[in-house]
């Protein structure tokens, strides 16, 4: 696509918003550093007005000087704008609900209300420092017309960002795309998609609104976040590069270590078949595909596994044949005949179904030596 695109996390903030996930100071300050050292370009570190503790662990990272820039998150009003130019950050993202049920159910206001306080409180974080980027709550589900007012105050209050925010997740790619290029047209500010992933769709709906002209994306890792999560960090970069060959600055090697720091700290465990970071999205067992696989990678490669600090796993199990039998043998430095690797896969076959994993070693030898035997006598 050729357009700039900034990568901008908020592992730390709306990540850490997940029901039950609750980062200690040591925790938020080693996950800034890793996603900064990673080469994330910006971050969202955290809600000031929640409080002392919170606000001194938000200027802790401020005070790392790190090589991201670092946003926090605030309410559109006075209290929130004081908290946030306290912690020494440049940024602030101040979010007010813009659909007509937020609006109206929510906060107990009107639209008026909001573009009035749209006016009053970007430019008194401006005065206080900060650059602003007005958080359109709920904004999917937001009149399409007053989503433009909206901008156009924010423009004028001194705003240099929007953020679009599909804060219940309910967008598809093509109005993600529809919606993101009609605020395109009608504005010079940044835009920020903020995807939900209540549908599956955060990621698509993210690459659907940078490919419309969206200037930055939100990501957390592992899609931590609200309910379903956000679009995943992993999936964010490596689909960027691949797909459109749009570079984040974001070294894929390190996603794994981060991965595993967030799962930690977060005590939400990766799915085994996480895109990218999961365990065992590069494993392999089928006999057609580990055949093709040996035979050459990129018969079942998309990608090189090590672009992203990984490498592929040639699993034994109930699906494995012949041929991924004495590729694993011969790793072992054991030459096995195409006969006797028939008898092994029967005993592998037998042992992952009962057993519901992959065999060992000591297992591995053991269908070796019976299986010999019985071809032996
Ligand atoms: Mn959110």
């Amino acid at each position: 696509m050729g357009i700039p695109l900034t990568l901008h996390d908020t592992t730390l903030r709306d990540g850490e918003q997940s029901a039950g996930v609750a980062f200690s100071a040591q925790e938020k300050i080693a996950i800034a550093k890793a996603l900064a050292e990673a080469g994330v370009p910006e971050m969202e570190v955290g809600i000031p007005a929640m409080g002392e503790a919170e606000q001194e662990v938000i200027a802790a990272i401020a005070g790392l000087d790190l090589p991201a820039r670092l946003v926090v998150w605030g309410r559109l009003c006075a209290a929130d704008v004081a908290a946030a130019s306290r912690c020494g950050v440049p940024m602030v993202n101040l979010s007010t609900p813009v659909s007509d049920i937020q609006i109206r159910h929510k906060l107990g206001r009107d639209r008026d209300d909001v573009i009035a306080a749209i006016l009053r409180f970007v430019p008194e974080a401006r005065a206080r420092g900060m650059e602003v980027c007005v958080g359109g709550e709920d904004a999917s589900r937001a009149d399409e017309d007053f989503l433009l007012a909206v901008v156009e105050a924010a423009q004028l209050a001194g705003a240099r960002r929007f953020r679009f925010a599909d804060t219940l997740g309910v967008l598809d790619p093509f109005t993600t795309r529809e919606r993101i290029a009609r605020l395109r047209r009608a504005t010079d500010l940044e835009i920020e998609m903020h995807a939900h992933d209540d549908l599956g769709l955060a990621t698509a709906n993210t690459l659907a609104a940078a490919g419309a002209g969206a200037t930055h994306i939100n990501t957390t890792v592992n899609g931590l976040g609200e309910r379903a999560g956000n679009a995943p960090l992993e999936e964010a970069v490596v689909a960027l590069r691949h797909l459109y060959a749009i570079d984040t600055g974001v070294d894929a090697r390190r996603l794994p270590e981060i991965s595993r720091l967030v799962a930690q700290a977060s005590g939400r465990p990766v799915a085994a078949n996480k895109s990218i970071v999961g365990a065992a999205v590069f494993s392999h067992e089928s006999g057609i595909h580990v055949d093709g696989l040996l035979k050459h990678r990129a018969n079942y490669e998309a990608f090189d596994p090590r672009e992203v600090g990984r490498g592929h796993r040639l699993v034994l199990g109930k699906h494995s044949g012949a041929s991924a039998v004495r590729d694993a043998f011969g790793r072992l430095g054991i030459g096995v005949s195409e006969e006797l690797a028939r008898r092994i896969v029967a005993r592998v076959r037998g042992f992952a179904t009962t057993h519901k994993r992959a065999p060992g070693f000591r297992e591995l030898m053991s269908f070796y030596l019976e299986s010999e035997t019985a071809r032996v006598h």
